[in-house]
Order: C-alpha cells, then structure tokens, then sequence
C-alpha cells in the first residue's frame, strides 16, 4: 500500500461538532527511515477528551491543528519494520490514531500482549480509561471495604470500570447512566443501585438510594450529578474529578453546582486528575487489571463502529451515550 486514509479537523466545532469539520484525506505513505515502522491500525480510540481538543485556547493539552491528522489512541500490526526490536506481524499500541496507516518511531509505540486479552482491550479496560479508573481510585479516592461509592457515567468506559474496582474493594457502588438497557448492564455487573438520569433528578434519587451517605464520588459528568453528589456526601468523602461531560458538546452550558459551599461544610476532599499524572504507575496497572479481567472479576463492553469513514458518527455517538462500555473505530 502506497496511500493512507487520514480523518483532518478542518473547522473548529461551533459547540455542537458536525460532519462538515472533518475531512477524510488521502495521504501518501513515506518511505520508512531508519528507526520507523509502519503500523496498519485495527482499532482507533474515540474518547471525550478529543471534543475539548477540537476547540481553541486553553486546555491541559494543546488544541487539534486545523487542516492536519488529528492524534488519539489505537492498536494495530507491525507490517514493515525499520527498526530491530520491532518484527512484522506485532502488535503495538501508540498515540497515531484517525488513520489506516501510521509511519512512527519505535519509541512512540508500546508493544501488547495479546495472548490472553483481544488487541481492542488496550484502548479500554487495559488502556488510558482503565488506568484513569484504577488511578483515580487507588491514589485519590482510596475506597475502603464498606464504603458508598457514586460513579456517574457509569456504563461508559471510564465508570464501567470505576464501579467494578470498588466493588472488588468492596464498596457499595451505585452508578447512573442515560438508558434502561445500560442500567441493566450495570446490574449485571454486580453495581448495587442504578440511576437512570433521564428518568427522574440526579438529587431525588440519589438521595433515595444513599440514605447513609457517599464516601467517594467518581465524576465523569459534572454539574446536576455533581450537585447532587455534593448533597448526599459524607463528612471527608473524596471527590475524583475526572470529566465533565455534560458541557463538552452542548447548544448550552448545564446549570449548577449551586451548593459549592458543601466542600467546605463537609470538609471534602476534592481532586482534578489528568491520566497521564499517573503514567508511571502503568505496569503495576496492567499486571492487575490483567489478572482481573482473566478471571472475568472484571468484565468490559465495546461498541465497534466499523470503518475510519464512520469516525466522526462515532465521536457524535459519546455525546447522545451511542456507547456502551469503550468505543472504538474498527479500520
Ligand atoms: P464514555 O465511554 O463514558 O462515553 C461517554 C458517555 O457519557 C456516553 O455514552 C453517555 O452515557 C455519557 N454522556 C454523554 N453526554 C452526557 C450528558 N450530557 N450527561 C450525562 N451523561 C452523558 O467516555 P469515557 O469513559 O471515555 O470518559 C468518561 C469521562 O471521563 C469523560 O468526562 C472524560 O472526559 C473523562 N476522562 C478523563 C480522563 C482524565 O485523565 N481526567 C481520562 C479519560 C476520560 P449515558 O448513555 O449513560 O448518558
């Protein structure tokens, strides 16, 4: 092959993303230098975070450049190597995601074990969603045995392992989500209470199902579900604040918190994180999280959607919960 297929940004969203920001380029296929490997990518990673990199100005990572490849997680083969330690036909991780074909130095990607585990699950349970689940438990939250654990988000990639690893901790976990098929999941999963956000408010239900209390809230979603986690919080419970969400793809920015002052009344513990804080802690991540998944005490959903054509549908699909569990682009 001669030729790659690469998904540009072209226009910065106008707080909804369209189609029309996005092109499918053809690109051709550098000859390999010394060093560099070409990967033809499996599965490409669409995660939340890409929307905030869409926009202009400030955020924990620079923007998307107009008119270029955008970047992001995927998993693919080795078939042309330039580079000794890597041979044709390994299996790699590596941040050149949005396109068929990836040309990169060795140092840039990751080998995986796939002898027990599909390729697809380094971008989800064994991936940057399941180490910001394992890091924002084990180094922020810490639950305990006995513990109420809130996660919101809960059916997605990020919460659907929050809730599973503080159930082997332990905890008492209840989970919201946006679906009564994705709420009957969870509860498969073993959570303890569901909350369907579409069918009532956060606060009346959580306060219904937290009659003692929370001692940790995981928040993937922000402002009615941070509201109402900041009403039923226990005394020093701790806040892992991982995402928001509700307002990265919205006509309107979402209303609230309005009770802010519970951070200081209740003496809570409350922590921004960004995964890659806690990139050193990988190999001890996947030595567990590997064992779990093994032995099925920890279980994981992918939604495929085919085709690097379908990208963009499927970036679409994280904001109106198309997804259950990790989403990924199958090239
Ligand atoms: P998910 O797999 O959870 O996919 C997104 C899901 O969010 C959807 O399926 C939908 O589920 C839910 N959702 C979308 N819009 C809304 C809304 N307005 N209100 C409530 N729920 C909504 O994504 P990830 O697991 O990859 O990411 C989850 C969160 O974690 C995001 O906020 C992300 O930014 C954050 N994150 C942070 C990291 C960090 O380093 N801090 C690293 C990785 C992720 P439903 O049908 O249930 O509504």
């Amino acid at each position: 092959m001669t030729v790659s297929r690469q998904v540009h940004l072209v226009r910065r969203p106008d707080r909804v993303l369209v189609s029309e920001d996005f092109a499918l380029v053809e690109a051709e296929i550098p000859e390999l230098k010394q060093g560099q490997i070409l990967v033809r990518n499996e599965y490409i990673s669409v995660d939340p975070y890409m929307r905030r990199r869409m926009n202009a100005g400030k955020n924990y990572t620079p923007p998307f450049e107009l008119g270029k490849v955008m970047t992001g997680g995927a998993v693919g083969q080795v078939v042309e190597s330039n580079d000794e330690a890597f041979s044709v036909g390994d299996w790699v991780s590596h941040e050149f995601g949005w396109r068929d074909f990836a040309v990169l130095h060795g140092r840039f990607v990751t080998p995986i074990d796939v002898s027990q585990v599909s390729p697809s699950a380094y971008l989800g349970a064994l991936g940057m969603p399941g180490l910001t689940a394992w890091s924002g438990l084990h180094v922020i939250a810490k639950p305990q045995a006995g513990e109420t654990v809130f996660v919101s988000g809960a059916a997605g990639a990020v919460g659907s392992m929050v809730g599973q690893i503080a159930k082997i901790k332990g905890c008492r976990v209840i989970g919201s989500t946006g679906s009564a098929h994705k709420a009957e999941w969870l509860r498969e999963l073993g959570f303890d209470a569901v909350i369907n956000y579409r069918e009532a408010p956060v606060m009346e239900q959580l306060r219904e199902l937290a009659p003692e209390g929370i001692d940790v809230y995981f928040d993937n979603v922000g402002y009615d579900h941070l509201e109402a986690a900041l009403d039923v919080a226990n005394e020093h419970a701790r806040f892992v604040m991982c995402g928001s969400i509700a307002d990265y793809n919205t006509e309107a920015a979402p209303a609230g918190p309005k009770n802010l002052f519970w951070i200081v009344g209740k003496r809570l513990l409350v922590q921004g994180f960004i995964v890659s804080d806690f990139y050193d802690l990988r190999p001890q991540f996947i030595e567990e999280a590997t064992q779990w998944v093994v032995s099925s005490q920890l279980k994981y959903r992918e939604t495929i959607v085919e085709g690097l054509d379908n990208s963009v549908a499927a970036m679409e699909g994280l904001f109106t919960g198309a997804n259950t569990g990790k989403m990924l682009v199958k090239v």
